[in-house]
């Protein structure tokens, strides 16, 4: 573990942002953490961000980084800052509706396969440009394509490490310039946890997602 202060201290001069997943961790030792200042958190389960969104100070901004059915969407949609899994259009579709009734325009990020080992949830590259080649895609309004996100490989192998995040960035300045160029919004590429941070900022991250460096281990 190290001091939230520290971290924030390795991220600042390249300009990341923090999110901090607080996953598993109960409600005192979140707001431990808000009160150093803290206000972006991550939670991956629906049915554990609505009660912490529900105990905590509401100017937190709340990010779901967990695969999330379409049928939970209406769950969320009403608070959630930004939902950084998007991993299917159907699913994006739904969040749009789901905003809609809220009157909001939630911000997302589309999650993208990058690990070399068999990954369950995230788009393809070819799903994303046919999404985003579909005319469906242009009829939403009330969802913001703000960047990508991905989960590196579990390992011990920096170089493989390394070689995905490169990938996620490499694909990311593709997609901006065919497809986003005229959108400031799309910007940011969520990558590095508690393991691999450091090679993620170095491959260019904006906003990395730490659980166990700030709250410990999960039990
Ligand atoms: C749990 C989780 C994290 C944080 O993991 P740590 O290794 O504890 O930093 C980051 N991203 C996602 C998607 C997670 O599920």
């Amino acid at each position: 573990m190290i001091p939230l202060h520290q971290l924030l201290e390795e991220l600042a001069p390249a300009h990341v942002r923090l999110v901090a997943v607080s996953k598993t961790k109960p409600i005192e030792q979140i707001l431990e953490i808000y009160n150093q200042g803290q206000r972006i958190f991550g939670e991956n389960i629906v049915q554990e961000l609505v009660p912490k969104y529900e105990a905590l100070p509401k100017d937190i901004q709340w990010h779901l980084i967990g695969h999330l059915q379409s049928n939970k969407a209406k769950y969320v949609a009403p608070f959630v800052d930004m939902i950084e899994s998007v991993d299917s259009f159907k699913l994006l579709m739904e969040i749009d509706k789901q905003a809609a009734k809220c009157s909001r325009t939630i911000d997302c990020l589309l999650e993208m396969k990058i690990a070399e080992e068999e990954s369950k949830y995230g788009f393809t590259r070819e799903e994303v440009e046919e999404m985003l080649r579909n005319p469906e895609f242009k009829s939403l309004h009330n969802v913001r394509i703000c960047g990508l996100m991905g989960i590196g490989t579990f390992t011990e192998d920096e170089a493989q490490t390394r070689r995905e995040f490169r990938g996620l960035k490499e694909f990311f300045s593709q997609l901006k310039s065919t497809y986003f160029a005229d959108k400031d919004h799309f910007r940011q590429i969520s990558m590095g946890m508690s393991g691999d941070y450091k090679i993620a900022i170095e491959e260019g991250s904006t906003m990395v997602r730490i659980g166990s460096l700030i709250f410990g281990e999960r039990g």
